[in-house]
């Protein structure tokens, strides 16, 4: 089955619009790129995946699987003292499925949101723990989320799904969890082989901020096109491409005989 391209939001539409967590996070990064690509389908140009991430996470869905099938925690879950096993559902292939993914329809602005989730794992009280498995190369070890305002995509990633899992109607834990792979690349060659050191550490979240983010792209989606902002560099090179494109036209309309 190939790939459909989602359909643009039509102001005033009845029916739900689909919209996944990942277009959550273009709307609070740019309203106005996120208006070009829902109601005109113009999209920033797309970077190549990070396959060596996919091939990361496939591996530690595999590997906890194996745990989740026997009914038993991970031993990573044992060192870092995560009160929490795998959880074995119906629904989890649908969940950690990126094209449907767990989904909540908000109601108050019909918006469909879904997202496909690392893992899932479920304390002894029967709460759910969202899980994202990271991959990454640094120097030095990584036990938290550090201050930096890069990671708060990371945070609010964690958030949606804690939002969503509650809008499926599950008891969800605040406290989820990173599964931070982190490649070591100081051996003395690479041989085929790349060590890792995994952390596993808590992230305590809150889903507050996602109605009302909800309410602002509803209103966003039936509004006129969004300022831009004046420091984003792909507007800039956006603008001075157009201008000297304009420019082009008009000097080579002037030179063109009559
Ligand atoms: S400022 Fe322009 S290019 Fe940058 S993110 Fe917004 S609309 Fe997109």
């Amino acid at each position: 089955m190939g790939y459909e391209r989602s359909p643009a939001y039509v102001p005033g539409q009845k029916g739900a619009y689909k919209l996944s967590r990942s277009r959550i996070e273009n709307f609070i990064r740019c309203p106005r790129c996120f208006w070009l690509a829902q109601r005109l389908k113009i999209d920033q140009p797309s970077s190549p995946p990070f396959l060596i991430n996919s091939a990361i996470d496939t591996l530690l869905k595999a590997e906890f699987d194996v745990y989740r099938e026997k009914g038993e925690p991970h031993p990573w879950q044992i060192e870092f003292k995560v009160d929490a096993k795998p959880f074995a559902h119906k629904d989890l292939e649908r969940w950690r499925h990126t094209f449907t993914g767990v989904q909540h329809l908000h109601e108050p602005t019909n918006l469909l949101i879904f997202g496909g989730v690392d893992d899932v794992w479920v304390t002894p009280d029967d709460e759910l723990v969202v899980v994202d498995y990271k991959a990454t190369a640094k120097n030095k070890e990584i036990t938290d989320l550090e201050d930096s305002k890069w990671h708060d995509s990371y945070r609010r990633q964690m958030e949606v799904y804690q939002w969503l899992l509650r809008g499926e109607g599950h008891k969800v834990s605040d406290t989820g969890y990173f599964v931070y792979a982190n490649g070591i690349a100081s051996g003395k060659g690479f041989f085929n082989k790349v060590e890792f050191r995994t952390n596993i550490f808590p992230y305590k979240g809150s889903d507050k901020w996602v109605e009302p983010t909800l309410a602002k792209i509803k209103e966003t989606l039936e509004g006129d096109m969004p300022k831009e902002n004046p420091d984003c560099e792909y507007c800039a090179y956006a603008r001075a491409r157009t201008q000297l494109t304009l420019d082009a036209i008009k000097a080579t309309s002037k030179t063109e005989p009559a």
